[in-house]
């Protein structure tokens, strides 16, 4: 059986060709546009000496060109390998070294880091040029060949190529397209989330384009510009992650007016704080779906599939195809798997596991056990199998002796009227082994002092969880996914 992920495209381009595929800085581009593109740019990989089965680095901001060049790879029979376009060049370099890319597609603003990137290896950069002799047709791939290679952004160590397969990526594309948000043509999805990650790539673009539906690009995210697309573009769909939520409803604060098109909004990649919920939902008149998923999961798992049954501080049921259990997090060597009502590791199986880290058997065969995915999240099912994410494993602070879970003090601070943001981290402490302290980002205008938000949550919380050290910030260090990056939070409040 034959699968690729360029039939995502294609079979759009064939039944919707007159429709807007991608609208990039008020430029449209229509369904038919952009697949002839891709294949003139698949025609051009190949006259500079990609062969099927090659893996093509993109390092590439959030432009049209980014979606021309990940599928004319995949076109051309290659895997992609999208590059995180923050990096500095020594670790793109890293990337291109691993994966033994045969070229990389560059171009814009990324273009140095990526020109002093493949020199150091010894390879191409290619820019996106769509003027060939189109190919006839995409290369044929079957449903376990690796379609890309996504390497995770690090805060647990080094970066490991996740390589995920056509199957992975069809599947998670369809599900998000059909069961979780019914896209159709007439829907217009903002893309802001990076497309180098998984959560931007899978379910903004590859499931907007699934669906023949409209895709906003834009290459730098703000609260006041997002908000200036959601109503310029007549947005339908919204995905973001919780600091996107955040900006935006600070951003309403300043206006008015309200994006009438908006019909669902999606939030993923980190923990949604109920309170920034509540808060984005009162604003904008419009639900907020949470899903869950890594980037080894291709990347949705789970979602709350339905705006009327969904529940607010859990990240819903699994996905169609896609199983959840709880399992014992202190056994690595074999899946034992919990009762419901108990907190443990969350694992996962299905269509959506991916086909292991490249070249690292050992990282592998730790995270896939009895063909269970171990995640390192810890979680707990409720009763009727709405799943709730307790924390990372890591995270997980121990203050003499007692556990206390972050997120837990983090739901709690959110509530102040002063806070805008909060990460609830351990720093070491001689003698209670870890100390709570709270990083915090006070709203615009508010005034709160340490000592008084510390009292707050004493109130709240019980004696071993509540933050004796308060640090006020004025941001906090975050990751592509919008993920508080804790190493560097821990490093700066020490
Ligand atoms: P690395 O895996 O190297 O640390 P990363 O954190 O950026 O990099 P991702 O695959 O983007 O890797 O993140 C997956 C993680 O994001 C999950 O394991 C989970 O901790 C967190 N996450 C995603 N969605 C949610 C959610 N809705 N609620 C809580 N946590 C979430």
């Amino acid at each position: 059986m034959q699968l690729s992920v360029a039939t995502i495209l294609q079979d759009s381009a064939t039944r919707h060709p007159d429709r807007t595929a991608v609208v990039e800085d008020g430029d449209r581009i229509s369904y038919r546009e952009l697949w002839q593109e891709v294949l003139g740019f698949a025609a051009e990989l190949r006259a500079r000496g990609v062969r099927p089965g090659d893996r093509v680095a993109v390092l590439l901001p959030n432009t049209a060109d980014f979606p021309r060049a990940y599928y004319a790879v995949l076109v051309a029979g290659g895997t992609v390998v999208p590059v995180h376009a923050l990096l500095v060049a020594d670790e793109v370099a890293y990337v291109l070294r691993h994966s033994g890319c045969a070229a990389v597609v560059s171009g814009g603003p990324l273009r140095p880091v990526a020109e002093e990137a493949a020199a150091a290896v010894g390879i191409d950069v290619l820019d996106v040029r769509t003027d060939r002799a189109p190919l006839p047709l995409p290369e044929p791939r079957r449903p376990d060949d690796i379609a890309a290679i996504l390497y995770t952004s690090g805060t647990t160590g080094r970066p490991k190529g996740a390589q995920l397969t056509h199957l992975n990526l069809t599947m998670n594309a369809a599900v998000c397209a059909q069961d979780l948000l019914g896209l159709t043509p007439d829907d217009v999805v903002l893309g802001c989330l990076p497309l180098f990650h998984s959560y931007g790539q899978s379910c903004a673009m590859n499931a907007a384009l699934r669906a023949a539906a409209t895709l906003v690009l834009t290459p730098r995210f703000t609260g006041p510009g997002a908000l200036r697309l959601l109503a310029e573009e007549e947005v339908t769909v919204f995905m973001g992650v919780p600091t996107m939520y955040h900006a935006l409803t600070e951003a309403a604060a300043a206006e008015p007016r309200r994006p009438a098109a908006l019909r669902v909004a999606v939030s993923g990649g980190a923990a949604l704080p109920v309170a920034l919920l509540e808060r984005f939902e009162a604003a904008f008149d419009t639900v907020i779906l949470e899903g869950y998923g890594l980037t080894e999961t291709s990347p949705v798992a789970t979602f709350n599939q339905h705006a009327t049954g969904r529940r607010p501080g859990t990240v819903g049921h699994p996905v169609w195809g896609v199983e959840a259990g709880i399992a014992d997090a202190a056994d690595d060597k074999r899946i034992a798997l919990l009762p419901d009502g108990s907190t443990g590791e969350v694992v996962l199986r299905g269509h959506n596991i991916f086909a292991g880290y490249l070249d690292d058997p050992d990282a592998t065969a730790a995270a896939v056990v009895d063909g269970w995915f171990r995640t390192g999240d810890l979680g707990v099912r409720d009763p009727d199998g709405f799943l709730r994410i307790v924390d990372r494993k890591k995270d997980l602070i121990i203050r003499g002796g007692f556990n206390v879970y972050p997120r837990e003090v983090e739901e709690v601070l959110a509530r102040h009227p002063a806070i805008a943001q909060v990460s609830v981290i351990g720093l070491p402490d001689e003698s209670r082994g870890e100390e709570i302290c709270a990083a915090v980002v006070l709203r615009q205008g508010a005034a709160a002092t340490p000592g008084d938000l510390a009292d707050w949550a004493r109130e709240r919380l019980g004696k071993h969880k509540y933050p004796r050290i308060v640090r006020l910030l004025d941001d906090l260090p975050l990751g592509p996914s919008g993920k508080v990056l804790k190493r560097e939070l821990r490093e700066a409040c020490a």
